[in-house]
């Protein structure tokens, strides 16, 4: 891990993304605040951690210990979001909500005071290498006319450099690149390819 680290930063990504599965909320079990505690002094980049997990909220004092800056939930099953955001940033980091393919996008309405971020999943979440679902098209087309600076967009699941430009026309600006980065060839040339769009 830390050689990926090293590779992706000197590659020129913006960010980690750090997805956080508990086998629970989805099937896969990733890692933890330890894991990510370990990997923070090599980089300075910032941590954005994606929890997949039933229980959000027992991991955020863990998480900005770790050295986390954004956090990023689903409302799926979750009775207390609103509460979980607050949480997140009165700890000082930002917070963002994402949608699994299947909710829909007025869901962000009663949330926009605490949000920074809203992530829309373009596949189902729990695995990487899935096909980016052409329907979220237009559910980023609908969160975009809902969401205004500062609040971010960011899309996961699927991205391409092929796919890219049209997700980035629809108005995403921040864009989660697992498997189309981790398997080129160049990490540079995928990751020059992406920002010049
Ligand atoms: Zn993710």
């Amino acid at each position: 891990l830390q050689k990926d680290i090293y590779d992706l930063e000197t590659a020129g990504i913006d960010y980690f993304h750090l997805d956080v599965m508990d086998g629970l909320f989805v099937p896969n079990l990733t890692f933890g605040p330890p894991i990510i505690k370990a990997l923070r002094p090599h980089t300075s980049l910032p941590f954005d951690a994606h929890l997949m997990v039933n229980n959000p909220f027992s991991l955020l004092h863990d998480l900005k210990e770790a050295g986390v800056d954004r956090i990023t939930v689903h409302g799926e099953g979750q009775l207390h979001v609103f509460k979980v955001l607050e949480t997140i940033r009165s700890l000082g980091m930002k917070a963002g909500l994402a949608l699994n393919p299947g909710t829909g996008a007025e869901v962000i309405l009663p949330l926009l005071s605490v949000l920074d971020h809203v992530l829309i999943m373009s596949v189902n979440p729990g695995f990487g290498g899935q096909l980016f679902i052409e329907a979220m098209h237009e559910k980023i087309i609908k969160v975009r006319s809902m969401i205004h600076d500062p609040i971010i967009l960011q899309v996961d699941g699927g991205v391409t450099t092929y796919n890219a430009p049209r997700i980035i026309k629809h108005g995403a600006q921040s864009l989660v690149v697992g498997s189309a980065l981790m398997k080129s060839q160049c990490y540079k040339s995928t990751i020059q390819t992406l920002k010049g769009l």
